[in-house]
C-alpha cells in the first residue's frame, strides 16, 4: 500500500490513523508520511520517497536509525528470551551503569515511558515529604498524567483548569503553575503555600514548547527555593537527558535535583523510562519502603540491553555532542542569514542538538507566552514545505527538532537548501 491508502485505512481502526496525536499532522495541509524504514540520519516511506530525519523518533534515535551496536546486543538477547518478569542481570547492568556515570543518581528505578517515570516520581515525592501539592511550570510537559495536564491560562497562577476532558478537577487542584524562567511566580506559590508543596518538577532545558533553554540563575535560584522549603525538586531529562550532554542539562547548569526522570534516549529506540536520585529517597519505593510502584514489563531485558548499547556508545565518545553541537551552529548560523536574506521574523532557540524556530517578531522566547506569541501559520507553511521537500520536521512549533550523531555537514546544507526556497 502507498502512503495515502495506508493513512485512510489506519483511519477506520485508530483514532485520528495514529497512535500518538502529533504524528497525525493536524496542523498542517499535507498528510503524514507512513514511515517504512530508516538509515543513519535518513527515513523512507512507502511511496519510496526520501527524507534527512530531524525528528529522531522525537529524541530517542540520537544514534541515528539501525545501529549496529544496539542492533547486535537486542538480537543477542532475542536468542535467550525476551521477557520473565524476574531480576535479570540485564537490569543490573544498566542500572549500575546509569549510576556510575550520570551525577546524582544513587538508585533508579526502570519503568516504561516518561508518563510513568514522572508520575511516579511525583508519587514518591509525596510519598517521601508528606506532601500533596506539586509546582509544574506552565509549557511544560511531562507526560499524559491527569496531574500535569492542567491548561495555564493567561491567569497562570489563578485557576487550574483541566487541560484535557477526563481530567476530573479533584485530579489537578493540587498541580500549581508557575512561570519558566520566572523565581517570584515560584516564590508567591511558596509564601500561599508553605510546608504543603511536596515537589517541583521541571525540564532544566525545555522542549514541549519548543525549545526554551532555562536561565542559569532561575536554576540556582530554583534549587535553593526547594532546599529552604524541603521540597523535593524533580529534573524532568526525558528528552534533555543524554541529549544535551551525557550527563544531561543538569550538568550544563550544575545544578543538582534530589530525582532525575528519564526515558527516550535511554531505551535505544525500544519503550522505556526511569527515575533515580538520592538514596534516602529512593529508598522509600515498596519493597524497601511504603510507595507502591510496580510493572510487569519494567527492566524488559530487549530494552535493557539496547539501552545500554546507546548509553555505552554516548558515554564512550564525547566528540559526538561537539560534533552536533557544532552542526547545530551551522544550522542555527544558516537560518538566521536566510532570515535576513527574505525579511523573515523569527528566533532560533538552541541547546546544542536541540532547536526550534519560532517565527516571531520578539526578540527573544524565554517563556510559554513568548512561544504562544509565534506566529504558528507560517510555521506550519515552513514545515509543509521542508517535509514536501525531503526535510522531515516537526509539524508543530511547540516540539524540538533533533541533530543526532549521524548528520553530515551536506544535512545542514540540504536543510538550509530548501528553506531558503521558502
Ligand atoms: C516525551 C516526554 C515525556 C513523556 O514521555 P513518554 O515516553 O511519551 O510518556 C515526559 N517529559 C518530557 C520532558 C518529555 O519530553
Amino acid at each position: 500500500m502507498r502512503n495515502k491508502e495506508i493513512f485512510e485505512e489506519s483511519k477506520k481502526y485508530m483514532p485520528g490513523g495514529v497512535n500518538s496525536p502529533v504524528r497525525a499532522y493536524g496542523d498542517l495541509n499535507i498528510d503524514p508520511p507512513i514511515i517504512k524504514s530508516g538509515e543513519a540520519s535518513h527515513i523512507f516511506d512507502e511511496d519510496g520517497k526520501e527524507y534527512i530525519d530531524f525528528v529522531e523518533a522525537w529524541g530517542p534515535m540520537i544514534l541515528g536509525h539501525k545501529n549496529e551496536d544496539i542492533l547486535n546486543s537486542v538480537r543477542e538477547v532475542l536468542e535467550k528470551g525476551v521477557g520473565f518478569g524476574a531480576p535479570t542481570e540485564l537490569e543490573l547492568r544498566l542500572a549500575k551503569y546509569i549510576c556510575s556515570t550520570v551525577d546524582n543518581v544513587d538508585m533508579i528505578r526502570m519503568v516504561n515511558s516518561g508518563t510513568e517515570a514522572t508520575m511516579s516520581a511525583v508519587k514518591l515525592a509525596r510519598g517521601y515529604t508528606g506532601r500533596d501539592k506539586i509546582i509544574k511550570f506552565a509549557g511544560c510537559y511531562h507526560g499524559h498524567f491527569d496531574g500535569f495536564l492542567v491548561e495555564a491560562g493567561s491567569g497562570v497562577l489563578t485557576q487550574n483548569i483541566p487541560g484535557s476532558p477526563g481530567v476530573p478537577k479533584g485530579s489537578i487542584e493540587n498541580t500549581l503553575i508557575a512561570e519558566y524562567n520566572n523565581i517570584e511566580s515560584v516564590e508567591a506559590l511558596f509564601n500561599k503555600h508553605k510546608d504543603e508543596i511536596a515537589a517541583v518538577i521541571i525540564e532544566p532545558v525545555a522542549g514541549n514548547m519548543g525549545v526554551i533553554p532555562a536561565a542559569k540563575e532561575f536554576l540556582v535560584k530554583l534549587r535553593e527555593v526547594c532546599t529552604k522549603n524541603k521540597t523535593i525538586l524533580i529534573f524532568d531529562e526525558v528528552m534533555s537527558g543524554f541529549r544535551v550532554a551525557y550527563k544531561g542539562a543538569q550538568s550544563i547548569y550544575g545544578v543538582k535535583p534530589d530525582l532525575t526522570t528519564f526515558a527516550k534516549i535511554m531505551g535505544g529506540g525500544f519503550p522505556s523510562g526511569a527515575y533515580g536520585g538520592r538514596r534516602e529517597i529512593m529508598e522509600q519505593l515498596s519493597p524497601l519502603g511504603p510507595v507502591y510502584q510496580a510493572g510487569t514489563m519494567s527492566g524488559n531485558p530487549v530494552v535493557m540491553a539496547a539501552g545500554y548499547a546507546s548509553l555505552k556508545k554516548l558515554h564512550e565518545n564525547p566528540k559526538y555532542y561537539s560534533h552536533m553541537d557544532k552542526l547545530g551552529s551551522l544550522l542555527e548560523d544558516g537560518i538566521l542569514e536566510i532570515s535576513k536574506e527574505k525579511g523573515i521574523d523569527l528566533v532560533v532557540n538552541r541547546c546544542v542538538n536541540m532547536m526550534t524556530v519560532f517565527f516571531t517578531k520578539l526578540s527573544e522566547v524565554k517563556s510559554y507566552s513568548n512561544a504562544k506569541a509565534s506566529d504558528t501559520k507560517m510555521f506550519s507553511r515552513f514545515a509543509e514545505h521542508m517535509i514536501r521537500n525531503g526535510v522531515y520536521v516537526p509539524p508543530s512549533q511547540f516540539e524540538a527538532m533533533f541533530l543526532g550523531v549521524k548528520h553530515t555537514e551536506d544535512d545542514i546544507e540540504k536543510f538550509l537548501s530548501v528553506m531558503r526556497k521558502l
